[in-house]
């Protein structure tokens, strides 16, 4: 079987992991970055870009480029993009094709199977939206397991005592606190809580404002209003944050950032730790409210953790660091980089299956890895009650039964309305399916028996089933939650992707073809100019003629319009240029020697 590898997908930067000589080690994109930008975006010229060189062109092209798509997972967000609606499964796929591109050219050979991380309080829906993305990536999902799992692994805490552990994970855009036991041989999610909003970008929001302020002040130049500027401060602030995560002080310097009156204008001044600080406190404060809700949940007091685990780049700051011992009263653990270590969890989560080659529970060191339903599920009832069949934080995987019966007289089908949340009125839950189930024998209101059934998989995975116990018949049902794709839609998205793999090839092709023409173009000129006079008449000409057959060619290259035949004529003319310009570039290069 081939390398599994693990990937934390995430809201700002995403994270792929191998095990290696049973070591998890954190395989670089093609940049040699250790985590990649989850943003996709689409350029003019037709191009699609993913990582850090969409997120650098974001704020220029905003209408065609998608960040935080992982906020959006299970929803029916759309956005067209490049003549192309997507959806949010479609856009993570993108991401997560680019991870294991970047594995299979580390690695050396195809990946196909991963374990992929999610939030532990994802639903149903958003996890098999995450599943879904991985099918329509080429991958093979092993196994979706919570982050804050993910993490306790990472850190091999399943070796170790018995005891319950806080995973705090401030990342760039979320922030996620944690409750989890790890017992004999089990790790079970107790409680999750968070704030949605909230994360390093906002830290950043802090500094950019002061920066604008500040030069405001100086120069009544407002940057804000210059998208261009407003790229180069976003840079600099998030750079001045991490530095002051290990320095006092960071020193921002953007030299030529706007003009005022013709006068180019250039920006330059320091960000003290205690300013920082200063700004960002009640971003710092506002983790506090979940932490305590997650304990209260938990139904323990910060005395009874055995550890608290850092997860996420934002739990850098040292502030951060500072309020976590404060709330907690110990010390947090972070040994492990905090931005990497659920992708090694889910590495060594994806080893075990990989060489057990099932998808068996236990992994290497014998332990299960239990999750829990992170809200309750429930079916709506007579007057709009929702009755709940399986209860929040139950233990997967689940299987729960209750017998239902009719309201009206003589009713022949039933509407099963599945529900997620913990409000007593259907109305106030999330509906996560629903279906019919026809057939039932007409009888009296009160009569009929129909047993429904929740089955929620290791993955988290929900099927609802409803059989009539009345007739012995069991219905085939489907939930028709409409945010989920079809079997249908996610084989059209499977071959779309590849399609648009092929598409991507052909662009980079392209675009490295026009560049490489354009510099021999200019490597011609130059060598003409330096030795053309050394020429004979003719050769002078032809070497002049294949310059300008192959300029033409450039000048009339849209690069979303070039078609194949477009590009085999660039890469002929420019092979003819090479065979009889070789001449005097040689000359010129020996004259250049001289
Ligand atoms: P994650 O989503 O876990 O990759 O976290 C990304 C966030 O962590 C971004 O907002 C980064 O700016 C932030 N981050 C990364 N490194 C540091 C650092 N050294 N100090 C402060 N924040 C950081």
């Amino acid at each position: 079987m081939s390398k599994v590898i693990g990937i934390d997908l995430g809201t700002t930067n995403s994270c792929v992991a191998v095990v290696e000589g049973g070591v998890a080690t954190i395989i670089p994109n093609d940049k040699g970055e250790r985590t990649t930008p989850s943003v996709v975006a689409f350029t003019d010229s037709g191009e699609r870009l993913v990582g850090s060189a969409a997120r650098r062109q974001a704020a220029v092209n905003a209408s065609r480029t998608v960040a935080s798509i992982k906020r959006h997972m299970g929803t029916d967000w759309r956005r067209e993009l490049g003549g192309k609606t997507y959806n949010p499964q479609e856009i993570s796929a993108m991401i997560l094709r680019k991870l294991r591109e970047d594995a299979e050219s580390y690695l050396g050979e195809k990946v196909t199977d991963a374990v992929i991380t999610v939030p532990a309080y994802f639903n149903d829906i958003q996890r098999q939206a995450t599943k879904d993305a991985g099918r329509i990536a080429g991958l093979n999902v092993l196994r979706i397991i919570n982050e804050p799992t993910s993490a306790a692994l990472a850190y091999g805490l399943n070796n170790g005592a018995a005891q319950k552990i806080m995973v705090y994970d401030l990342g760039g855009g979320t922030f996620d606190v944690s409750i989890i036991e790890i017992g004999e041989g089990v790790i079970e999610v107790l409680a999750t809580s968070g704030d949605n909003h909230l994360g390093g970008d906002d830290f950043d929001e802090r500094i950019v404002r002061h920066i604008c302020g500040e030069f405001m002040k100086t120069t009544r130049a407002d940057l804000s209003r210059d998208p261009a500027a407003m790229v180069r401060v976003k840079e600099a602030a998030e750079q001045a944050k991490k530095e002051l995560s290990t320095s006092e002080m960071a020193a921002i310097s953007l030299p030529f950032i706007t003009q005022v009156n013709g006068q180019p204008q250039h920006l330059d001044m320091t960000l003290t730790r205690a300013k920082f600080n200063e700004l960002t406190r009640d971003l710092v404060d506002r983790t506090e409210g979940p932490v305590r809700a997650a304990l209260n949940d938990a139904g323990i007091a910060p005395s009874e953790l055995g550890r608290v685990l850092l997860v996420g780049g934002s739990t850098r700051i040292p502030a951060v660091q500072e309020k976590v011992r404060a709330i907690t009263g110990m010390q947090p653990s972070k040994n492990i980089n905090p931005d990497e270590c659920v992708a090694q969890g889910a590495a060594i989560q994806g080893d075990t299956l990989g060489t057990s080659g099932s998808t068996a529970l236990t992994n290497s060191t014998g332990i299960l890895l239990l999750d829990v339903t992170p809200l309750s599920l429930a079916i709506e009832t007579v007057g709009g009650v929702a009755t709940r069949v399986v209860e929040r934080n139950s233990t997967l995987p689940v299987h729960y039964s209750q017998v239902f019966t009719t309201a009206g007289m003589f009713q022949g089908t039933v509407e099963i309305h599945v529900l997620q949340g913990e409000r007593p009125m259907a109305k106030d839950n999330k509906t996560i399916g629903k279906f019919k189930l026809k057939g039932i024998r007409k009888a009296m209101a009160g009569v009929p028996k129909i047993e429904v059934t929740f089955d929620i998989d290791v993955n988290g995975i929900l099927t609802v089933s409803a059989r009539d116990q009345d007739t012995g018949a069991n219905q085939s049902i489907t939930i028709t939650a409409n945010e989920k794709m079809s079997e249908s839609e996610i084989q059209q998205a499977i071959r779309d992707a590849e399609q648009y793999a092929v598409q991507d090839g052909f662009r980079r092709d392209l675009m490295q073809t026009v560049n490489e023409a354009q510099s021999l173009c200019n490597q011609v000129t130059t060598a003409m100019a330096k030795a053309g006079k050394q020429l004979e008449k003719e050769e002078k000409k032809r070497v002049k003629d294949d310059e300008a057959a192959l300029r033409r060619l450039l000048s009339k290259a849209k690069p979303d319009k070039m078609t194949e035949q477009d590009l085999a004529a660039i890469k002929a003319a420019m092979e003819q240029l090479r065979g009889t310009s070789i001449h005097v570039i040689h000359i010129a290069n020996n004259m250049g020697a001289e």
